[in-house]
Protein backbone atom coordinates (compact mmCIF):
# COMPACT_ATOMS: atom_id res chain seq x y z
CA UNK A 1 0.00 0.00 0.00
CA UNK A 2 1.48 3.06 -0.74
CA UNK A 3 -0.02 6.29 1.09
CA UNK A 4 0.59 10.18 0.60
CA UNK A 5 0.65 11.94 3.88
CA UNK A 6 -0.36 15.94 3.11
CA UNK A 7 0.17 17.15 6.73
CA UNK A 8 2.50 20.70 7.48
CA UNK A 9 3.27 19.89 10.95
CA UNK A 10 6.73 17.63 11.09
CA UNK A 11 6.11 15.75 14.14
CA UNK A 12 2.88 14.63 13.12
CA UNK A 13 3.30 13.40 9.98
CA UNK A 14 6.49 12.02 11.02
CA UNK A 15 4.74 10.17 13.85
CA UNK A 16 2.17 9.16 10.74
CA UNK A 17 4.65 7.79 8.80
CA UNK A 18 6.32 5.70 11.31
CA UNK A 19 2.96 4.30 11.92
CA UNK A 20 2.31 3.38 8.60
CA UNK A 21 5.32 2.43 7.90
CA UNK A 22 5.39 0.02 10.22
CA UNK A 23 2.12 -1.80 8.85
CA UNK A 24 4.37 -2.28 6.11
CA UNK A 25 3.06 0.51 3.85
CA UNK A 26 4.97 3.39 1.65
CA UNK A 27 4.58 6.92 2.66
CA UNK A 28 5.33 10.01 0.92
CA UNK A 29 4.87 13.15 2.14
CA UNK A 30 4.24 16.10 1.07
CA UNK A 31 3.95 19.76 3.56
CA UNK A 32 1.22 21.81 1.41
CA UNK A 33 -1.86 21.47 -0.94
CA UNK A 34 0.58 22.16 -4.26
CA UNK A 35 3.06 19.53 -3.41
CA UNK A 36 -0.11 16.93 -2.64
CA UNK A 37 -1.40 17.88 -5.55
CA UNK A 38 2.15 17.16 -7.84
CA UNK A 39 2.66 14.00 -6.24
CA UNK A 40 -0.88 12.61 -6.65
CA UNK A 41 -1.21 13.50 -10.28
CA UNK A 42 2.17 11.43 -10.77
CA UNK A 43 1.56 8.79 -8.58
CA UNK A 44 -1.24 6.39 -8.24
CA UNK A 45 -1.44 5.86 -4.14
CA UNK A 46 -3.71 3.66 -2.39
CA UNK A 47 -4.65 6.46 -0.10
CA UNK A 48 -4.31 9.89 0.97
CA UNK A 49 -4.17 11.16 4.38
CA UNK A 50 -5.20 15.34 4.24
CA UNK A 51 -4.93 17.18 6.87
CA UNK A 52 -7.90 19.86 6.38
CA UNK A 53 -5.61 22.76 8.54
CA UNK A 54 -2.66 23.79 5.76
CA UNK A 55 -0.64 26.95 4.66
CA UNK A 56 -2.52 27.94 1.50
CA UNK A 57 -5.37 26.07 0.07
CA UNK A 58 -6.97 24.19 2.86
CA UNK A 59 -7.89 20.13 2.82
CA UNK A 60 -10.90 21.02 1.08
CA UNK A 61 -9.60 23.09 -1.21
CA UNK A 62 -7.14 20.38 -2.13
CA UNK A 63 -9.43 17.48 -2.30
CA UNK A 64 -11.76 19.35 -4.46
CA UNK A 65 -9.02 20.02 -6.88
CA UNK A 66 -7.99 16.13 -6.58
CA UNK A 67 -11.45 15.06 -7.64
CA UNK A 68 -11.30 17.75 -10.37
CA UNK A 69 -8.09 16.33 -11.85
CA UNK A 70 -9.12 12.95 -11.98
CA UNK A 71 -7.41 11.74 -9.21
CA UNK A 72 -9.75 8.96 -7.10
CA UNK A 73 -7.53 7.58 -4.46
CA UNK A 74 -9.36 7.23 -1.29
CA UNK A 75 -8.59 10.47 1.02
CA UNK A 76 -9.21 10.00 4.74
CA UNK A 77 -9.41 13.83 6.09
CA UNK A 78 -7.74 15.21 9.45
CA UNK A 79 -9.56 17.69 11.05
CA UNK A 80 -9.48 19.39 14.17
CA UNK A 81 -12.49 20.64 13.79
CA UNK A 82 -15.81 18.71 14.84
CA UNK A 83 -18.51 20.57 14.00
CA UNK A 84 -21.31 18.83 11.43
CA UNK A 85 -20.99 21.91 8.78
CA UNK A 86 -16.80 20.61 8.67
CA UNK A 87 -17.57 17.13 8.46
CA UNK A 88 -20.20 18.05 5.58
CA UNK A 89 -17.53 20.26 3.97
CA UNK A 90 -15.15 17.63 3.97
CA UNK A 91 -17.65 15.06 2.23
CA UNK A 92 -18.79 17.34 0.05
CA UNK A 93 -15.04 18.38 -1.42
CA UNK A 94 -15.02 14.25 -2.31
CA UNK A 95 -13.10 12.86 0.82
CA UNK A 96 -13.98 9.31 1.68
CA UNK A 97 -13.61 9.16 5.17
CA UNK A 98 -12.33 12.13 7.74
CA UNK A 99 -11.00 11.49 11.67
CA UNK A 100 -11.14 14.05 14.14
CA UNK A 101 -7.92 15.07 15.90
CA UNK A 102 -6.51 14.01 18.57
CA UNK A 103 -6.83 10.42 17.40
CA UNK A 104 -5.39 7.03 17.77
CA UNK A 105 -2.74 5.77 15.57
CA UNK A 106 -4.54 2.56 15.84
CA UNK A 107 -8.31 3.90 14.73
CA UNK A 108 -5.85 5.80 11.53
CA UNK A 109 -4.33 2.23 10.48
CA UNK A 110 -7.94 0.97 10.39
CA UNK A 111 -9.45 2.97 8.48
CA UNK A 112 -6.64 3.45 5.83
CA UNK A 113 -7.01 -0.19 5.65
CA UNK A 114 -10.72 -0.17 5.01
CA UNK A 115 -10.76 2.59 2.51
CA UNK A 116 -7.53 0.76 0.57
CA UNK A 117 -9.51 -2.83 0.66
CA UNK A 118 -12.74 -0.74 -0.87
CA UNK A 119 -10.38 0.52 -3.72
CA UNK A 120 -11.02 2.64 -6.34
CA UNK A 121 -14.83 2.59 -7.44
CA UNK A 122 -14.92 1.71 -11.24
CA UNK A 123 -15.98 4.63 -13.70
CA UNK A 124 -18.18 3.10 -15.70
CA UNK A 125 -19.92 4.41 -18.61
CA UNK A 126 -22.56 6.94 -18.70
CA UNK A 127 -25.94 6.15 -16.76
CA UNK A 128 -29.41 7.29 -18.14
CA UNK A 129 -32.33 6.46 -16.61
CA UNK A 130 -35.66 8.74 -18.74
CA UNK A 131 -33.49 12.02 -19.32
CA UNK A 132 -31.15 12.16 -16.28
CA UNK A 133 -27.81 11.05 -17.41
CA UNK A 134 -24.54 10.81 -15.05
CA UNK A 135 -21.51 10.74 -16.81
CA UNK A 136 -18.89 9.20 -13.98
CA UNK A 137 -15.41 10.36 -16.45
CA UNK A 138 -16.84 13.71 -16.84
CA UNK A 139 -18.59 13.99 -12.87
CA UNK A 140 -21.48 15.29 -15.09
CA UNK A 141 -24.94 14.96 -14.30
CA UNK A 142 -27.81 16.59 -16.94
CA UNK A 143 -31.62 16.55 -16.89
CA UNK A 144 -31.99 16.77 -20.62
CA UNK A 145 -30.21 20.03 -22.10
CA UNK A 146 -29.59 21.48 -18.31
CA UNK A 147 -26.25 20.80 -16.82
CA UNK A 148 -26.69 20.02 -12.81
CA UNK A 149 -24.34 21.17 -10.34
CA UNK A 150 -23.57 18.58 -7.64
CA UNK A 151 -20.85 18.22 -4.79
CA UNK A 152 -18.75 14.79 -4.86
CA UNK A 153 -21.08 12.91 -2.43
CA UNK A 154 -24.08 14.27 -4.12
CA UNK A 155 -22.73 12.82 -7.34
CA UNK A 156 -21.45 9.54 -5.23
CA UNK A 157 -25.18 9.37 -3.97
CA UNK A 158 -26.92 9.67 -7.20
CA UNK A 159 -24.34 7.32 -8.93
CA UNK A 160 -25.05 4.59 -6.50
CA UNK A 161 -28.67 4.78 -6.64
CA UNK A 162 -28.78 5.00 -10.40
CA UNK A 163 -26.54 2.46 -11.14
CA UNK A 164 -29.30 0.36 -8.86
CA UNK A 165 -32.16 1.83 -10.15
CA UNK A 166 -35.35 0.14 -9.31
CA UNK A 167 -33.82 -1.31 -6.03
CA UNK A 168 -35.06 -0.05 -2.12
CA UNK A 169 -31.78 1.11 -0.96
CA UNK A 170 -32.06 1.35 2.68
CA UNK A 171 -29.59 4.35 4.65
CA UNK A 172 -27.49 1.99 5.71
CA UNK A 173 -26.61 0.75 2.08
CA UNK A 174 -26.61 4.11 0.76
CA UNK A 175 -24.08 5.51 3.73
CA UNK A 176 -21.62 2.25 3.17
CA UNK A 177 -21.77 3.29 -0.64
CA UNK A 178 -20.20 6.60 -0.12
CA UNK A 179 -19.19 6.70 3.54
CA UNK A 180 -16.90 4.71 5.87
CA UNK A 181 -17.38 6.33 8.91
CA UNK A 182 -19.50 6.01 12.32
CA UNK A 183 -20.77 8.64 14.06
CA UNK A 184 -24.33 9.02 15.47
CA UNK A 185 -27.03 9.61 13.54
CA UNK A 186 -25.32 8.75 10.70
CA UNK A 187 -28.45 8.15 9.14
CA UNK A 188 -29.48 11.80 8.73
CA UNK A 189 -26.80 12.29 6.61
CA UNK A 190 -28.85 10.48 3.74
CA UNK A 191 -31.47 12.43 4.36
CA UNK A 192 -30.15 15.59 4.28
CA UNK A 193 -28.43 14.84 0.80
CA UNK A 194 -31.84 13.25 -0.93
CA UNK A 195 -33.21 16.20 0.22
CA UNK A 196 -30.54 18.09 -1.48
CA UNK A 197 -30.26 15.93 -4.71
CA UNK A 198 -34.25 16.09 -4.88
CA UNK A 199 -34.10 20.11 -5.08
CA UNK A 200 -31.80 20.31 -7.75
CA UNK A 201 -32.58 16.49 -10.08
CA UNK A 202 -36.59 16.76 -9.36
CA UNK A 203 -38.29 19.79 -8.09
CA UNK A 204 -36.65 22.44 -10.92
CA UNK A 205 -38.15 20.10 -13.75
CA UNK A 206 -41.30 18.59 -12.02
CA UNK A 207 -40.12 15.01 -11.58
CA UNK A 208 -40.14 13.12 -9.13
CA UNK A 209 -36.87 10.10 -9.50
CA UNK A 210 -36.24 9.40 -5.71
CA UNK A 211 -38.95 7.93 -4.01
CA UNK A 212 -39.32 7.27 -0.65
CA UNK A 213 -39.89 4.20 0.39
CA UNK A 214 -41.46 4.53 3.92
CA UNK A 215 -39.64 2.56 6.84
CA UNK A 216 -37.53 1.50 4.07
CA UNK A 217 -35.16 3.49 2.43
CA UNK A 218 -34.79 5.38 -1.15
CA UNK A 219 -35.49 3.91 -4.48
CA UNK A 220 -34.62 5.61 -7.84
CA UNK A 221 -37.54 5.04 -10.16
CA UNK A 222 -37.37 2.42 -13.14
CA UNK A 223 -38.61 4.35 -15.46
CA UNK A 224 -39.39 7.85 -15.37
CA1 LIG B 1 -1.82 20.98 9.81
Amino acid sequence: MRVLIVEDEPRMAAVIARTLTKDGAAADLAADGDRAIELATIVDYDAIVLDVMLPGRSGFDVCRLLRERGVWAPVLMLTALDAVHDRVAGLDSGADDYLVKPFALAELQARLRALARRGRPERPAIIEIGDLRLDPARRAVQRGAAEIELSAKEFALLETMMRRRGEVLSRLELIESAWDFAYENRSNVIDVYVRRLRAKIDEPFGTATIETIRGAGYRIRDTP
